[in-house]
Formats: C-alpha cells, sequence, structure tokens
C-alpha cells in the first residue's frame, strides 16, 4: 500500500485529492494546522473523513514539519497548503510569503535531508502568469507576479525546479489554472457568486457586491485538477505541467450565467464602480460594484495551454464551464436549503 501525505488537507484540493488517493488504495496521511477545531466539513462533504490519518502540520514550524515527514516515511508528498487567497496577500504580505514560499522549502529541505526518495508535489498557479507575456500561457511562459501570493508562488515553483536539478529530489510543479468546485472557499469569486445567490433566492441575501467584473480566468472542475497532480506524479520522470481547460471567462459571464441557472436574466448598466446588474424582468439590483473588492494589482486575462499535460499525462479537462456554474449552484442552493429547514 502507497502512503501519500498531504498538506492542506482541510482545503478544496485536499478533499478531493483524499478521495481521489483513497480509491486507487493509498492509506492517507493528512497534515493539518492546528486551530480551535479541525474542520473537516469538505472531507465529510466527500463521505472520506473517517479513512485519512491524522497529523498536525505546521508549515511555518520546521521542526514540526521535520518530525511529520520523519514519522510517515511517505511515497508522495503533495504540498498543497498555502495562504491561497490572492486578495488577503496584500494585507498579509509577509505572512503569506512565510506560508506559502518558505512552507515548501522547509518540506523540500526535510525531504532532502530525510527521506529524498519520496515524491514532492508543489500546488503553483496560473497566477504566477500575471501580466501575461503570451496568449495562451503554457510551461515555456515567461511569469510576472502580480501580488505577494503570486510572488510566493514563483519562489516555492523555483524551489522545487531547484531540488530536483540540485539534489535530483523527484520535484515537480504542477501549474494549475483557477479550479472550483462547491468545496471552493467562499472568498474566491466564484463560490461568492454561486453562494450569494442561493442566499438570495432563499430570501437571506439582497444582492451580491462584486469587485472587478473585467477580469478573465481560465476556470476548470477541482476533482479534475487533483487527478492531473496524481498523473504528475506517475511520471517516469519529474516535470512541470500547465493545467487549464483553454476556455476564458469574465467575472461578470461567470455572474450571468450562475442567475440564470435561477432563472434570472442580467441586465447591465453603468461603468466600473458604478455598474450594476439589474434583473431584466423586475429591474431590481441583484449585482453592485465596491471598489472595496478591486486589488491595488490585477492578473487581467488567465487563459492556459494544457497540451503537455494532454500529450504527456493524457489529461484533459471534461467539465464544461456552463455546466461548472450550474453545479455549483445547484450544490449551494442544496446546501443552503438544507442548513435552513
Ligand atoms: P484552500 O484555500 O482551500 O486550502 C488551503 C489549505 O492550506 C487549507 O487546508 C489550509 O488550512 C492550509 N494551510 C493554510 N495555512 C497553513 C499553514 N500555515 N500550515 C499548514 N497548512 C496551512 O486551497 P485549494 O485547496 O483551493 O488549493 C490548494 C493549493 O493549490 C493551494 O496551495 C493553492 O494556493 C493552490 N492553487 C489553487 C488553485 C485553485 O484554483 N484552487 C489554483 C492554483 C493553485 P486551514 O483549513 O486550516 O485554513
Ligand atoms: P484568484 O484568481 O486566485 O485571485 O481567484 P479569485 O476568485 O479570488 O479572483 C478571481 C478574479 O475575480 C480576480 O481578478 C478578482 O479581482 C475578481 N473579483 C471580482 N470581484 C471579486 C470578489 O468579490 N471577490 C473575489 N475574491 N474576487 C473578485
Amino acid at each position: 500500500m502507497k502512503k501519500a501525505m498531504i498538506t492542506g488537507i482541510t482545503g478544496q484540493d485536499g478533499a478531493y485529492l483524499s478521495r481521489l488517493l483513497l480509491e486507487k488504495g493509498y492509506e492517507v496521511y493528512g497534515a493539518f494546522r492546528r486551530t480551535s477545531d479541525l474542520h473537516l466539513n469538505r472531507l465529510k462533504y466527500l463521505g472520506v473523513d473517517r479513512a485519512i490519518h491524522y497529523l498536525p502540520l505546521e508549515l511555518l514550524e520546521f521542526t514540526n514539519i521535520y518530525k511529520a515527514i520523519e514519522r510517515v516515511q511517505a511515497d508522495e508528498f503533495y504540498n498543497l497548503g498555502a495562504q491561497s487567497f490572492v486578495a488577503l496577500s496584500f494585507d498579509e504580505p509577509i505572512y503569506t510569503t512565510d506560508v506559502t514560499a518558505m512552507g515548501p522549502l522547509r518540506v523540500l529541505e526535510a525531504i532532502r535531508v530525510l527521506n529524498p526518495q519520496t515524491k514532492f508535489y508543489q500546488a503553483s498557479s496560473s497566477e504566477m502568469f500575471g501580466k501575461v507575456q503570451t496568449i495562451p500561457q503554457d510551461e515555456t511562459t515567461p511569469f510576472y507576479p502580480r501580488s505577494p501570493y503570486s510572488i510566493a508562488k514563483l519562489a516555492a515553483h523555483w524551489a522545487t525546479v531547484n531540488y530536483r536539478e540540485s539534489y535530483g529530489l523527484f520535484a515537480c510543479s504542477g501549474i494549475l489554472f483557477n479550479h472550483e468546485s462547491p468545496l471552493r472557499g467562499l472568498e474566491f469569486v466564484t463560490r461568492k457568486i454561486t453562494h450569494g445567490i442561493a442566499e438570495i433566492q432563499h430570501g437571506l441575501q439582497e444582492k451580491l457586491t462584486l469587485g472587478n467584473l473585467n477580469a478573465r480566468r481560465d476556470w476548470g472542475f477541482a476533482p479534475e485538477y487533483v487527478e492531473a497532480m496524481w498523473r504528475m506524479m506517475q511520471q517516469p520522470q519529474a516535470e512541470d505541467y500547465v493545467v487549464a481547460t483553454g476556455e476564458t471567462h469574465t467575472i461578470r459571464e461567470f455572474a450571468e450565467h450562475a442567475f440564470q441557472a435561477v432563472g434570472i436574466d442580467i441586465r447591465w448598466e453603468g461603468k466600473d464602480s458604478q455598474e450594476k446588474g439589474f434583473d431584466k424582468k423586475t429591474g431590481k439590483i441583484f449585482v453592485e460594484v465596491s471598489p472595496e473588492f478591486f486589488r491595488p494589482a490585477e492578473v487581467d486575462l488567465l487563459i492556459g495551454n494544457a497540451k503537455k499535460a494532454e500529450t504527456k499525462l493524457g489529461w484533459k479537462p471534461r467539465t464544461k464551464f456552463q455546466d461548472l456554474v450550474h453545479l455549483m449552484v445547484e450544490a449551494d442552493l442544496k446546501r443552503v436549503s438544507d442548513s435552513r429547514y
């Protein structure tokens, strides 16, 4: 039985990856950071919370990482833990760098010393492309990070490459474009929209207040993206891969489709922070824009080319944009309704 250790076990990808690895017969070690409450809600949602061995692992604390790696002696180590919210990284740049850049470096260093045969996966991000230098972006595109988060991710990406090249570790970096699901954190725009719409439908919220509606993202479905992570780790040689759908949509489009899923057509009026989204039928305002949600520097356009992942890993995205939006709205409608009644 192979042993896999996952940091960020309580997050979106941690939950889907755990389910996938358990289905494949792995023994899964879920590394969590200690808080007042070990929140297993995502793992419970997928029905896998009881099948995991839990162990504390704080990415800020080297001795703690060292002991966990020594204890488990994993075959595969997936580093998904991070301060993962771009907007917060502008308010907490030093903390973000410590967790998101130094954390993986601490893990790599412990693996190098204790267990160099452990394969290492780093959760890198399309945010590293930032102010994009080519359209679409692939493994050869130069990076241009635009936030403390993406600068930290880029440092971790290069540390991964460097440990592979310097010490021969099996260390790979998955440059994943945005991937969403009903388990996505509520602070991210997709879930903020789908959950908000479910609350509006249940009379718990009046409207959505969003930031930049013009930004474009390449959004895929998270369970398919964790499959790509696993495939990278099964290759004869460690390499880096872009994982994306190759389609891009604005936040405005996401909101439009999400409202359509509950039978509401949105009409837009105004510009920039004066823009509003009205219900075409009733004229009621359902979307407002607030500068509060704008970022000091924005990533305007992300669109990935995952040809390498398709050719080498046999990986392809399956869920279409519109289906993703609909399934997220459906899940939130059910969740809000279940928690209400
Ligand atoms: P989440 O925000 O859902 O999960 C982040 C996880 O990291 C949580 O389990 C969190 O624990 C844990 N964590 C945070 N700080 C620490 C710390 N100091 N020590 C240990 N663990 C910590 O992210 P996702 O699941 O969406 O993403 C997984 C990874 O992939 C992240 O690294 C993210 O940056 C990256 N990524 C994600 C993309 C996406 O679209 N989802 C795109 C590209 C990259 P807690 O629950 O206690 O907060
Ligand atoms: P990111 O790509 O990791 O930053 O994912 P997010 O979901 O946080 O943001 C995606 C894009 O949506 C960014 O360009 C944001 O500026 C934009 N956006 C617009 N309104 C909002 C909002 O209310 N919340 C968030 N999180 N992002 C928003």
